[in-house]
């Protein structure tokens, strides 16, 4: 047997992403292999196991080897922990310092909210208008839902104790734990081909949880004390799930909310109640009302008795809402508690752009309601259908609609959902996911194969904008209390120069491929511009590649307030409103508690897009608006109006937003665009916009 005692010296401890590489280093040998902290010693193959040890950054562990090839595991285990596992390898070449600190989330905080697209109203036209029972809530995806309400409560299982034989337990087990794989592969391809990757990550973590090996073992132990397979699995899910909660950590606490969903999964198929849904739903189309929805249970919501869903927690961001966008379900979040004692089979509308329910409408709501669904459903055929013509408004006054995307499969889609190009390539979606950076080549290769997949339409490339809400565990960073306001986007590069310098010359070396433009993000300060500047001409004079546009983004107040003084010196302005109202108002962008009131369409946003917008015209340049607010129906006349060129958009949005602009004229959108200004807060706008 090895044995051998190491301090895990990486940057966040044995937490999610490093465990994970030890586990899977682990499980390449046959070998068994322990590993120890303090009192507790797990099995070292075994991701919950290595997970619940809490390992914090410094701390000790005692690693025991034994077997075949113990020798070598034992050697490949200590290189890879004194390698930093995963973190922070590449940076030490880089010789970037690389201190202890606290993991910053592991996962990406979700994208900011999406403002659902609302049906265009046509001029003269007054959008719906709601009556007195109704319930306000959040609106998380666009859309109507007309129908009765189901409560959605998950059904308590009921588990008797009878147990055949340990073996038929095992088999029966066994074929529940199938079941649920083929259940998980399948939501899992649904969601890829729904291009929503990030979300469809979660059920890969499922999988993993279903083959965990010291989880099977817990339940097998049971079985072998005459547990029948059922109650063996609960108890075994229901201890893990536990000691991960009590952790007291909130990515590890997500893990649990992970651990319990699987969970109820095999169990389901165990007591025999499953069917391929997870969620039992009458069979005729309705609402569901819900506390809240798991991401699988939402991908398993069937598309054909499901009109929407409300649901009494949750948020905009949450995974539940953003598979709800993706699937076109109209979705309502945040309603309170009291849907869920609303009576199954009410007659229920549900409003996914406005944020409401009414509950038993009279007749005449009712039928507004049937006109504005089908109005909706008219326009986003038809918006469909047009969605390769240009976004101009009934006046002649074009503005750009182009995409916000995260690598090559996007580039595709939105080149044939009519993008004119590429507002916003978020690089960093090939930094993270990783347990390295990519090289050069790896990302002039992406560079490249997204320029070409535009067609020569332009793709503004952002450099890397990490930091903040956006860690990647090889890029170790000092400890931060407040991390958005920390080292994060342009910052971080300058302080990292030759992370910047491999990126810029993959950017470089792409551009002949098509028409690419380079933007940083997080700008504050003239000296970062330049800074950023001089690295693109020193390596363009380098490379001898021609010249390229550059622009920064705008998302910080500061630069809002000096737009004049960075006009004179960039080709162009992207307004990431998404930061841009986090900052201004002093309200993370992720936080579930503000998500109502994080608005930008905050009047001191706007003030602030105007001063932008001026500043850049009156230098020749251009301005583009690259947050989710560029999709928000509200806002498009808005931001038009105060004379934004381009809308960068998530795919999906295109087609509406670009009807919505052909449907509109520039007079008409200043005149919004200087009552919005003249409003006093965000509600004020928006009531006024949904008036107009
Ligand atoms: C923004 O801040 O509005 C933006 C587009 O950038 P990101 O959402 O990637 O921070
Ligand atoms: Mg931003």
């Amino acid at each position: 047997m090895q044995t051998f005692e190491i301090i895990i010296q990486n940057r966040t401890g044995l937490h999610a992403r490093p465990a994970k590489e030890l586990v899977n280093l682990a499980k390449t040998f046959k070998s068994n292999i322990r590993i120890a902290h303090g009192a507790k010693q797990v099995n070292a193959k075994s991701l919950i196991s290595v997970l619940t040890l809490g390992v914090e950054p410094g701390g000790q562990v005692r690693i025991e080897v034994e077997g075949e090839d113990e020798e070598t595991a034992a050697l490949a285990l200590q290189a890879l922990i004194n390698a930093g596992l995963g973190e922070g390898v590449a940076e030490e070449k880089e010789a970037i310092p690389a201190p202890a600190t606290p993991e910053a989330p592991v996962e990406k905080a979700p994208a900011p909210v999406a403002v659902p697209a609302m049906p265009p109203v046509a001029t003269g036209e007054r959008p719906f208008q709601l009556p007195q029972r109704l319930t306000r809530g959040i609106p998380a995806a666009p859309g109507f839902g007309i129908g009765p309400v189901f409560r959605l409560e998950r059904a308590k299982l009921i588990i008797d104790e009878t147990f055949t034989s340990a073996n038929q337990e095992r088999a029966l087990l066994q074929q529940a734990l199938d079941g649920a794989k083929g259940q998980l592969r399948q939501l899992h391809t649904q969601l890829l081909g729904q291009a929503i990757a990030s979300e469809a990550a979660i059920f890969e973590v499922h999988l993993e949880i279903l083959e965990d090996p010291d989880l099977l073992e817990a339940v097998y132990a049971n079985i072998d004390k005459r547990k029948n397979a059922a109650h063996a699995w609960q108890t075994a899910i229901e201890a893990r799930a536990k000691t991960m909660a009590a952790l007291n950590d909130p990515l590890l606490a997500a893990r649990a909310a992970d651990i319990h969903d699987v969970g109820y999964r095999v169990l389901r198929l165990l007591v025999g109640t499953d069917t391929q849904d997870a969620v039992q739903l009458p069979d005729h189309p309705v609402i569901v009302l819900a506390f809240d929805l798991s991401p699988s249970d939402t991908a398993s919501l069937d598309t054909q008795r499901v009109l929407g869903f409300c649901t009494a927690g949750g948020g905009p961001t949450a995974h539940s809402s953003i598979i709800a966008r993706a699937l076109g379900f109209p979705a309502v979040v945040s309603a309170g508690e009291s849907i869920m004692q609303i009576e199954n089979g009410t007659l229920a509308i549900l409003d996914g752009t406005a944020g409401t329910l009414v509950i038993e409408p009279d007749p005449e709501t009712l039928a507004r309601a049937h006109e504005a669904q089908q109005l909706y459903q008219a326009r986003r055929i038809a918006a469909q259908a047009a969605s390769a013509e240009p976004a101009i408004t009934r006046d002649g006054h074009r503005v750009e609609i182009v995409a916000n995307i995260g690598g090559i499969a996007d580039a595709r889609k939105a080149h044939a959902a009519g993008a004119e190009g590429v507002g916003l390539l978020r690089t960093e979606f090939l930094f993270l996911e990783r347990t390295s950076a990519p090289t050069e080549n790896e990302q002039f290769e992406v560079y490249r194969d997204i320029a070409t997949a535009l067609a020569g339409n332009p793709v503004i490339v952002r450099t890397l904008d990490i930091g903040g809400d956006k860690p990647v565990p090889y890029i170790t960073m000092l400890p931060e209390e407040n991390p958005f306001l920390g080292e994060r986007g342009i910052r971080l590069c300058l302080a990292r120069p030759e992370l910047l310098r491999q990126q810029v010359r993959a950017i470089l070396r792409a551009a002949p491929y098509g028409k690419l433009r380079i933007m940083f993000p997080m700008v504050a300060d003239l000296s970062e511009w330049r800074a950023a500047r001089a690295v693109v001409e020193e390596l363009r004079a380098e490379l001898y590649t021609p010249q390229i546009e550059l622009g920064i983004m705008i998302e910080i107040p500061a630069a809002a307030l000096l737009a004049d003084v960075f006009a004179a010196e960039v080709d162009f302005f992207s307004i990431g409103t998404n930061d841009l109202t986090q900052y201004t108002l002093a309200m993370d962008r992720g936080h579930p508690n503000l998500a109502g009131k994080s608005d930008g369409l905050h009047p001191a946003v706007l003030k602030l897009i105007q001063r932008t917008v001026e500043a850049a015209h009156a230098a020749g340049k251009w301005v583009g608006v690259c947050g989710e607010l560029g999709a928000d129906p509200q806002a498009v006349p808005i931001l038009i109006g105060l004379g934004v060129d381009e809308l960068s958009i998530s795919i999906p949005a295109i087609p509406m937003v670009k009807a919505q602009v052909r449907d509109l004229t520039l007079e008409e959108a200043r005149r919004r665009a200087q009552e919005a200004l003249a409003c006093a807060t965000a509600p004020e706008v928006r009531r006024k916009a949904a008036n107009d």
